[in-house]
């Protein structure tokens, strides 16, 4: 009983996470939040018995878990046929992504009682899917040796029965610069170490390549680390899990193919000799002719001009060294990220929900679950830091808009009485960030609109002239600083116009291979008839990031937030001083501050007497006061409850789960 009332119990957070951890308890309830805290070791809380315990019951009646909080969402999806969405949030390394998993183990576990193979099926190709995304998204990093570089929101869609019948899977930004460089101590993504360490002689000779590592100049950086996870092992699970999916063996090839082409492509060099530039060695590019199904001829004309349209004539430009190099490397920047991007396309053409009559049916409900990348500040921050900086700020604007300005208004639409709390609003980053013509991103895209040369530094200069007034912008010499983070801005209009030539996506059109010829449809366009000049990565990631909140919004929301302990991953250490930063910035204050001030738990009169009229006389069967809430009344004071709890216009609001709880052992009594 004293854990019970402890865990719930709304005092400073920081302190009781700390109490917590200690005692290996690394889930804790803020309101309906789980706060989750890395364990950095395996725990046996996720076995069947653990999963037995949780399903089906209220958030209260059991100690804090992620499963509470599937189970909660699950019900409330079920129960009251609402979409609802789990987010889960926190820096890189607390934990995001493995309890984006826990969470879908709990959902595959308690569904489909009935073991109908299709269901199963899908189940599986759920589950499945994580490590196929994980080999081509994930990178190990300074942070983590498991950190996702892209961003994830999927549905689950169950049937009316409750079952899973399907899903989706958007991605968001993949840091795609990784493919081509990586900072001291940080590998590549970990398909191209898995290719090389567990694939067999057989297919490593197919693709020309050679087991060592620090032969591949994109890859040398990170070729000597150790990593926690065992790449040769991992390339069969993934290769397996893709053959479950349903990837055909010619298009398991052909991501193989693309790996290998890009660690050729890597070892390219140019020479600029007079007139005519040349590539070092041309050996290299017949294999990648090869492994493109495509002429020797055609790929060295690709990486060595490019054709541009004058007026009327079509010229053949000669690149300089610089220019060569350049292209090579968003060419395999382009391919990799496209390769990616495929993927996720052909596993949701697979589960995808296909023929639900909800007329026959009903309506076909979804649990999204979104696992992004964290907060990330370094040493050097650039444009991939600035996006998911961005992402991060908005997510926290949608956390207290919703748990926050939701709570003062349904206390104000209750008639209940309430302290005003002040609390910082996001949206004043979000604006500088993503407003129309105003902010940083529309700025970015102006300066990369310029026929002329336009340099980082113009760019940095353009913004300090319109937002230099601004109270949560600054900036120095080659940075800016937005709110508590700073960016150095070499490189920003680059990354942001992400050119890659025309002529590279028509090579890849042009090749034999049918999988790769459909990865890359705008190659079909001849260069008079490419006119549009496509959207910014900045401003496809904001359109993307606005749909994502939006699509959020419209569902009921449930919170994990993530806490990551020490940067030693060490399961010992509570580091105060980072565990104390990261309660402040995820809003965790505000969240107790409010819940403190208010009631943890609320309901309508009238399913409150539904569920508890057998308690008192006075409602069991049936009561015959003027009202439900009359009711409600007569019950609470009949237990003895009635200094903790309020009563608004439509609902009892309860300050104290364990009330609620003693509520749920009498009830269990009758
Ligand atoms: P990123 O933003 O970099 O993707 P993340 O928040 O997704 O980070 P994870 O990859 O989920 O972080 O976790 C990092 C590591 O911490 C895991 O590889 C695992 O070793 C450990 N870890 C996280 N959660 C748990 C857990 N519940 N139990 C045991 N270990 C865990
Ligand atoms: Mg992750």
């Amino acid at each position: 009983m004293v854990e019970m009332e402890f865990h719930h119990v709304l005092r400073l957070p920081f302190l009781l996470l700390l109490y917590r951890f200690e005692k290996g308890r690394i889930y804790t309830f803020i309101g309906e939040v789980v706060v989750s805290v890395n364990p950095y070791k395996l725990l046996n809380i996720y076995g069947r018995d653990t999963i037995e315990q949780y399903k089906g019951r209220e958030l209260y009646e059991r100690p804090p878990h992620l499963f509470a909080i599937a189970d909660a969402a699950y019900k409330a999806m079920k129960r009251r046929s609402k979409d609802t969405c789990i987010v889960i949030s926190g820096e890189s390394g607390a934990g995001k992504t493995e309890a984006s998993k826990y969470i879908m183990q709990y959902i595959a576990a308690i569904t489909n009682p009935s073991q109908r193979a299709e269901v199963e099926r899908v189940k599986n190709m759920l589950l499945k899917s994580n490590c196929v995304l994980e080999a081509f998204g994930n990178a190990k990093t300074n942070r983590n040796d498991n950190s996702s570089r892209f961003g994830k929101y999927m549905d689950i869609n169950f049937d009316f029965k409750g079952d899973p019948i399907g899903g989706h899977i958007n991605n968001y930004l993949l840091e795609k610069s990784r493919v081509i460089v990586q900072q001291p101590g940080e590998r590549s993504f970990h398909s191209f170490y898995q290719l090389l360490q567990g694939g067999s002689e057989q297919i490593l000779r197919s693709l020309h390549l050679q087991k060592s590592l620090s032969s591949y100049n994109y890859i040398h950086v990170g070729a000597q680390l150790k990593c926690s996870i065992n790449d040769a092992a991992e390339f069969k699970v993934v290769a397996d899990a893709m053959k479950v999916i349903g990837f055909k063996p010619e298009e398991i090839q052909t991501a193989y193919k693309i790996l290998a082409t890009i660690l050729h492509l890597g070892n390219l060099k140019f020479v600029v000799d007079g007139d005519t530039p040349l590539i070092e060695n041309g050996k290299v590019v017949s294999i990648i002719a090869e492994l493109l199904s495509t002429k020797t001829d055609m790929v060295e004309k690709a990486l060595l001009y490019r054709t541009v349209a004058t007026g009327r004539d079509i010229i053949d430009k000669q690149h300089t060294e610089q220019e060569a190099s350049y292209g090579r490397d968003a060419f395999a920047k382009a391919i990799y990220e496209r390769l990616f991007c495929w993927i996720v396309t052909r596993i949701n053409d697979i589960i995808e929900v296909k023929n639900y009559d909800t007329t026959v049916h009903g309506k076909n409900t979804v649990i999204g679950v979104l696992d992004i990348y964290g907060f990330e500040i370094f040493d050097n921050n650039s444009f991939e830091q600035f996006c998911i900086n961005y992402c991060n700020e908005k997510l926290q604007q949608l956390f207290i808009q919703l748990v926050l300005k939701q709570e003062q208004e349904e206390y104000q639409r209750e008639g209940i009485p309430w302290k005003h709390i002040d609390y910082f609003n996001n949206q004043i980053i979000v604006d500088l960030v993503e407003q129309q013509h105003k902010g940083i991103i529309a700025i970015l895209d102006d300066a990369c609109m310029n026929v002329g040369k336009v340099t980082d530094e113009m760019f940095l200069e353009a913004l300090n002239s319109k937002l230099g007034k601004h109270g949560h912008f600054s900036s120095r010499k080659k940075s800016l600083n937005v709110a508590l983070a700073c960016y150095s801005v070499i490189g920003f209009i680059d990354k942001n116009k992400d050119t890659l030539f025309q002529d590279f996506k028509r090579l890849m059109y042009n090749s034999s291979n049918p999988v790769l010829k459909n990865m890359w449809p705008e190659g079909k366009l001849s260069i008079t008839e490419v006119t549009k000049r496509p959207l910014t990565a900045a401003t496809l990631f904001k359109n993307s990031m606005i749909a994502l909140v939006d699509n959020l919004a419209s569902k009921e929301p449930y919170y994990v937030r993530c806490i990551k302990p020490n940067d030693k991953k060490s399961p010992q250490i509570f580091d105060d001083e980072r565990c104390r930063h990261q309660v402040e910035y995820l809003g965790l204050l505000e969240n107790v501050r409010v819940r403190r001030a208010g009631f943890a738990f609320r309901q309508t009169y009238e399913k409150f007497l539904h569920r508890y009229k057998m308690i008192s006389e006075f409602t069991w069967p049936n009561h015959d006061l003027p009202s439900d809430k009359e009711a409600v009344k007569k019950l609470i004071e009949r237990c003895g409850f009635q200094d903790d709890v309020a009563y608004g216009k439509t609902k009892i609001f309860i300050r104290t789960p364990r009330t609620l709880f003693t509520l749920e052992e009498l009830r269990a009594q009758m």
